[in-house]
């Protein structure tokens, strides 16, 4: 089955105007090249209409990196509603990266709701799930990626994983150099299509799976090679024109396979 192939660059809370505009001139100018995959890049919110306006026009398409998970509008001091990110331009949207669990203390529960509430919006949810080292070296990590993805399955029912797209972001290889071997990275995209395919076949064989930890220009094709993985989430090395190219053009390379 043939899945959209997708590289995202997550910028996380990196940026400003004129490095923006650096990369993106860098970015614009080159995309056409990659026109078998499809590029996203996910700047901080503030920036999104700046980027917005930048991209307009190139095939590169505009992510946010979190929601809020309310579907209504109001006193929510500080977040942002999936409209606006609608409004701006937005297609996708990561939800429940592991940055936003751990240090903002989401739940699987407030994650899954995020998920639904992007939908209703109109926007792509990159659902980001992933095990920390303690549960890869106790064995847990199968359990942990079930229970994160069971969590937006009961939520949002699994028809709703026909527009969207799972990142698997092993916590031990985000941001640290250490990238899941392909094997590794193979064997968990294979579980979470297995444990999609209890529910839906179909939508088990549909739905692109990324990876993301530690992808860099010299890792990429190795990873991308993995019969599940569809593309990257690229945090890092989304901030080099040059690197993120490079994994561009390694995903593109697996797109005629
Ligand atoms: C990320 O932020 O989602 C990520 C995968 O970061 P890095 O590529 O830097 O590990």
């Amino acid at each position: 089955m043939s899945r959209t192939r997708l590289v995202i660059g997550n910028w996380k809370m990196n940026g400003s105007r004129d490095d923006n505009a650096a990369l993106l001139r860098e970015l614009v100018f080159e995309a056409k090249k990659y026109s078998a995959i499809e590029m996203a890049v996910c700047p901080p919110a503030v920036y999104l209409d700046g980027v917005g306006q930048q991209i307009g026009g190139s095939p590169i398409r505009l992510g946010a990196q979190d929601l809020c998970e309310q579907a209504a509008a109001g006193a929510f001091t500080g977040e942002i509603h999936g409209n606006m990110l609608k409004e701006f331009g937005c297609r996708y949207v990561l939800v429940g990266h592991s940055e936003r669990r751990s240090l903002y203390g989401e739940t699987d529960e407030r994650v899954a709701q995020k998920f639904v509430t992007a939908q209703v919006c109109g926007l792509v949810p990159v659902l980001c799930l992933g095990e920390t080292l303690a549960d890869r070296e106790d064995g847990s990590t199968e359990a942990v990626l079930a229970r994160q993805l069971d969590a937006v399955v009961a939520s949002a029912g699994i028809a709703a994983l026909r527009d969207a797209v799972i990142a698997y972001e092993p916590v031990w290889a985000i941001g640290t150099g250490r990238t899941a071997s392909p094997e590794q990275a193979q064997a968990a995209h294979a579980f979470l299509r297995r444990r999609l395919a209890e529910s839906d076949a179909k939508i088990a064989g549909s739905v692109p799976l990324l990876y993301g930890g530690s992808v860099n220009a010299e890792n990429a094709a190795s990873l991308f090679e993995q019969p599940d993985v569809d593309g990257g989430l690229i945090g890092g090395a989304s901030l080099k024109a040059s690197a993120f190219l490079a994994i561009c053009a390694a995903a593109q390379a697996r797109n005629g396979q």
